[in-house]
């Protein structure tokens, strides 16, 4: 079974490559994906995916549709995001961004592509199949407030559905690795913000005031003390003060300070820790300085926390695919990827495919205006999506 999807995503490589540059030349920003949802409809239809469906949110973007097999079975969900971001491209490429000021910097292009790839394999193979493939293209996943693949499961699009599977192209992983990880993969990604609250007055008169700065500063230094004094040392949490406004002239002591910042944590239990902790410094500190504060804190996007026994599956068809020597269990990064929303539905699991090449001009970060992938991996990561539904769905042959 194996070596048919690898032969037909060899075969499938330049309409891959194809559909990855139209993307990629016509990159549309968040939840303004409509062309490129057109186009996507177009290629399925064409295919005979059967129940598609466009437009989420009360907008134009974002499609699903099905794949149904021979004999009846379960449903699992594959998935690729949509969006584009404000970045003018300055890759000096044949296939370069013709939409000025926008960019597909984070790959999702190749999302796209290699998605109707693995379509096409499993149209083919359906034969194969018991149960069906349903294929989820999601608009927005770069802004956590809006994100798209919230909207999505709050119109249905997990309804019927037993795992999904997702990939991320990854610049800082070498062309042509699979990186995997089970439990937390991607950090949950939160926003904080307090304004402390004194009495300003003439600066040469601080008796007369109740000082913000004061508070302020000690505020910054003590939310520090949660990493290190109140965290277990064996898991991780990031706090980040991002922002600080206070004062107008030198010799005024200013009524407010307003702090910003945001915290990065895996696991849901220190994710809430550090918001109680948070809280009970903010407003603590500041009454100790005879200020008031409260701390508003939003949950943007939550952890990737990938199941273990898919990600033993997605392991072991990387090695298949690949060879053991080229996959790897990778660390778990500081990003957030709202794949995360899926998962705490479903069982999910999501994996890096290894996209860097700096011999191809593709070594840049992620988000970089130089960004590019080394194209040559496609075929890997059409295999990977075609070969987890096969493997979920497939009868033994
Ligand atoms: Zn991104
Ligand atoms: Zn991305």
């Amino acid at each position: 079974m194996l070596d048919r999807i690898r032969e037909l995503a060899t075969a499938y490589q330049p309409e891959v490559v194809e559909l990855r540059r139209f993307f990629h030349m016509y990159p549309e920003v968040s939840w303004e994906e409509v062309r490129t949802t057109e186009k996507i409809s177009e290629i399925l239809a064409d295919m005979g995916c059967e129940n598609i469906r466009t437009g989420f949110g009360g907008t134009r973007a974002g499609i699903t549709a099905e794949i149904t097999g021979s004999r009846p079975g379960k449903c699992v969900a594959l998935r690729a995001d949509m969006d584009a971001l404000p970045i003018n491209e300055e890759n000096e490429i044949p296939y370069r961004s013709l939409s000025q000021g926008v960019m597909h910097a984070c790959g999702h292009d190749c999302h796209m592509a290699m998605l109707l790839g693995a379509a096409r394999i499993l149209s083919v193979m359906k034969e194969q199949l018991s149960g069906k493939v349903r294929l989820l293209f999601q608009p927005c996943e770069e802004i956590g407030l809006r994100s798209g693949a919230l909207q999505m499961i709050r119109e249905g699009v997990l309804e019927g559905v037993e795992s999904i599977c997702g990939l991320h192209i990854w610049s800082p992983l070498p062309a042509g690795r699979i990186g995997y990880r089970s439990g937390p993969m991607m950090a949950a990604c939160d926003a904080w913000e307090t304004i402390i609250r004194g009495k300003g007055g003439h600066g040469s008169a601080p008796h007369e005031t109740f000082d913000p700065t004061i508070a302020a500063a000690q505020v910054i230094s003590s939310i520090q003390c949660i990493v290190s004094r109140e965290i277990d040392p064996q898991a991780t949490a990031v706090i980040s003060t991002g922002s600080m406004q206070a004062g107008s002239l030198f010799n005024i002591i200013p009524e407010t300070v307003r702090l910003e910042g945001t915290t990065r944590t895996f696991i849901p239990e220190v994710q809430g820790q550090v918001e109680k902790a948070m809280e009970r410094i903010v407003k603590g500190i500041s009454q100790t300085f005879r200020c008031e504060a409260d701390l508003r804190y939003t949950r943007y996007v939550p952890s990737t926390i990938n199941d273990k026994g898919m990600t033993l599956c997605i392991r072991e068809l990387a090695e298949e695919i690949l060879g053991p020597d080229r996959v790897e269990e990778i660390v778990p990064v500081m990003a957030s990827e709202d794949f995360s929303y899926y998962q705490r539905e479903i069982p999910g699991v999501f994996f890096f495919l290894g996209g860097g090449n700096s011999e191809k001009e593709a070594g840049f970060p992620h988000h970089s205006p130089r960004f590019n992938v080394d194209e040559e991996v496609f075929p890997t990561g059409v295999s990977m999506l075609a070969g987890f539904a096969l493997k979920k769905l497939g009868s033994p042959s």
